[in-house]
């Protein structure tokens, strides 16, 4: 039920020795209760030594120093609405970044702030039908795109930059845009990174962790995720699978949600704190839930800019298609942001 370790994660929080004696299920989390609590370590058993957090935090250094302003360990909900098997501890093993979002100003702010959607930024293969030919820039066309944007006086934001702004009027550029990239495939990393590189920009891209777990060619790699995040581009989450989210339980989208968020975190250092909805559907449960394990916005495939605190779970977005020249890139640009 619970994702998978994470290798780096394995590494460093070994088992502790009494898990490998064979003993029945229930004995053995009684008997690591028991020292547990003896000891007041966590579940899991860290090593004293390595802890330095004296209140025995589940958080790894490595978490903690990447984000000097994560809230205290107290702040944290723990997920009491997971079902668990009767007398099963309720902390999740598997820490993830929980940042609350930042503290309003109290000054209602609305913004118009176009999120262009990419999919793929690659020719398309011979033979390919309408949805990929749609759904897919070429790279010179994508290159043409990135300098009509320039030339136009645009300057890429993220999506937390958005956040920061509508909370505490934290300045944007004049002519701030957003450019995503759903579902991660190779030619993000390919295509897109070097030239959003050339030109100066920062992208945002919504990937796949299963594919990037199984190592799917046709997908991001862990690698390629990494070197995309520490060049600062950012990296959020589209899910585990390309599934619709809606009606599922609570113990689905956790596996899927924050399963995935965990291996982006362990893989970058950096919070997810932005989803795109697979397929575009969510329910009322599905944003309830992104909202309670504290993730700042989500963005839609509906057409439109519109950035409130109000809807940041419903932020619409600007489709970009296959057919999508630079006039028609600065048409849909200039429905929100004037000529
Ligand atoms: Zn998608």
């Amino acid at each position: 039920m619970f994702p998978k370790r994470i290798p780096s994660m394995r590494r460093r929080r070994p088992r502790p020795p009494i898990a490998g004696i064979a003993l029945p299920g229930g004995l053995i989390v009684l008997i690591l209760l028991s020292i547990q609590q003896a000891l007041a370590l966590p579940f899991w058993g860290t090593a004293p030594q390595t802890s330095p957090t004296p209140t025995g935090t589940p958080t790894p250094e490595r978490v903690l120093s990447s984000t000097p302003t994560l809230p205290p360990p107290t702040a944290t909900p723990l997920p009491t609405r997971i079902p668990t098997p009767t007398g099963t501890p309720t902390p999740t093993p598997y820490p993830f970044f929980q940042e609350p979002l930042p503290p309003s100003d109290g000054t209602p702010r609305a913004l118009r702030v176009p999120i262009l959607m990419y999919h793929y930024i690659s020719d398309p293969p011979p033979g390919a039908d309408r949805l990929r030919l749609d759904l897919s820039v070429r790279p010179s066309q994508f290159e043409a795109h990135l300098q009509y944007l320039r030339q136009a006086g645009y300057e890429t934001v993220s999506l937390s930059d958005l956040i920061f702004h509508l909370t505490q009027g934290k300045p944007l550029p004049p002519r701030p845009v957003v450019l995503t990239f759903d579902d991660g495939y190779r030619d993000a990393y390919e295509e897109a990174f070097p030239l959003l590189q050339r030109y100066g920009f920062r992208g945002t891209f919504f990937v796949l962790t299963g594919r990037a777990d199984e190592g799917d060619p046709r997908y991001l790699s862990w690698e390629q995720i990494r070197r995309m995040s520490e060049a600062g581009m950012e990296i959020q989450l589209h899910g585990r699978e390309h599934i619709p989210l809606n009606g599922r339980d609570e113990a689905f989208l956790f596996y899927h949600i924050i399963g995935g968020k965990q291996s982006i975190e362990a893989h970058t250092g950096r919070p997810v704190r932005f989803f795109a909805y697979p397929s575009s559907v969510y329910d009322e449960t599905l944003i309830r839930f992104l909202e309670g394990y504290r993730f700042w916005g989500a963005v839609t495939t509906a057409y439109g800019a519109d950035e409130r605190l109000e809807n940041r779970f419903l932020w619409p977005r600007i489709r970009i298609r296959g057919t999508d020249g630079v006039p028609q890139l600065a048409g849909k640009l200039q429905e929100f942001t004037g000529p």
